[in-house]
């Protein structure tokens, strides 16, 4: 758990200052397609406060979507039963590979170990497959990106950053007024839910993150007049792949496909570019594109794999 927290930090920063310049790509959902919503999300878990988490979401009636690892589910059966929770209190599963490596430093072979093994996780504690994935670091260059659409995954990003994690050091009251900062920034001061809609990221796995951060976060949001919504709502496509929600596990190896009946086993110690060292202080970026809007209306579907 802490080396993919450690991995998913320096990994988002390098993403979020990515997404900051990068042109817009339409196969990388950053905003939604309506205004007014706020798609909330959370990454690297299932982790220790998800049941804290749920509570304060039950509390406030906001749905989120969990980008999970399959790292995570495996590492304890608590985590596994986090799944159900999640899903039947009316959270969105996604998901953020096994491993947190990096996705454009792999074959397609090993991309399709990362997000099969994944889903078979996902669907045996779940019974469902995640539609959405989010890369690693947010990096999806071409091949991976023809390799996701091509399973008909939904690939998402984000237009607004906590960059939670890069607190996680500090004072948790500190750490919170850190993370709000590009909320106030970009949701409170600067947008209008007229016109306007976020792909928020933040972690489940930062104590802080989930004792503060999330309260501040749904109020300040609700405040402006925003809504929050999932990322099927928001993005307007599917949460699950088509056939994957099944009454019983018993029937997981008709949609799995070829996928191995033991995922877990070949897809873990890859490998990870430690980028993080790269990483300086000019954490300003908050903004990816606003404008993209494209959803993957065109992608194949090639059930038979994911
Ligand atoms: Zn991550």
């Amino acid at each position: 758990m802490k080396i993919a927290a450690f991995l998913s930090c320096s990994a988002l920063f390098m993403a979020t200052l990515a997404s900051a310049v990068a042109p817009d790509d339409p196969n990388k959902i950053d905003t939604c397609v309506m205004p007014g919503v706020v798609a909330y999300t959370f990454d690297d878990g299932p982790g220790a406060y998800n049941d804290q988490l749920l509570a304060i979401l039950a509390k406030k009636n906001v749905k989120a979507t969990f980008f999970v690892l399959g790292e995570m589910i495996d590492e304890n059966a608590a985590q596994a039963g986090a799944l159900k929770k999640m899903l039947d209190a009316g959270h969105q599963l996604a998901s953020h590979t096994y491993s947190h490596s990096n996705l454009d430093n792999m074959t397609d072979e090993k991309r399709e170990q990362e997000m099969t093994s994944t889903s078979d996780l996902i669907f045996k504690h779940a019974g469902v497959r995640p539609r959405y994935m989010r890369a690693p670091e947010g990096s999806c260059a071409e091949a991976c990106t023809k390799f996701m659409t091509s399973k008909g995954l939904v690939i998402s990003h984000w237009n607004v950053d906590t960059n939670d994690w890069r607190f996680t050091g500090e004072d948790p009251q500190v750490a919170t007024e850190n993370s709000m900062k590009a909320i106030d920034d970009v949701v409170i001061a600067k947008s209008d839910p007229k016109t306007d809609s976020f792909i928020l990221l933040q972690h489940e796995i930062h104590k802080f993150s989930v004792d503060f951060l999330a309260d501040r976060v749904i109020d300040a949001i609700l405040k402006k007049g925003y809504r929050f919504v999932t990322m099927e709502e928001c993005v307007g496509e599917k949460a699950y792949l088509d056939g994957s929600v099944l009454p019983s596990a018993s029937t997981s190896a008709s949609v799995s496909g070829g996928a191995t009946s033991s995922p877990t086993a070949t897809v873990s110690g890859t490998g990870v570019p430690d980028k993080s060292k790269d990483v300086n202080s000019a954490g300003t970026a908050v903004m990816a594109g606003w404008t993209t809007t494209l959803a993957l209306g065109a992608a194949a579907l090639c059930m038979s794999m994911l």
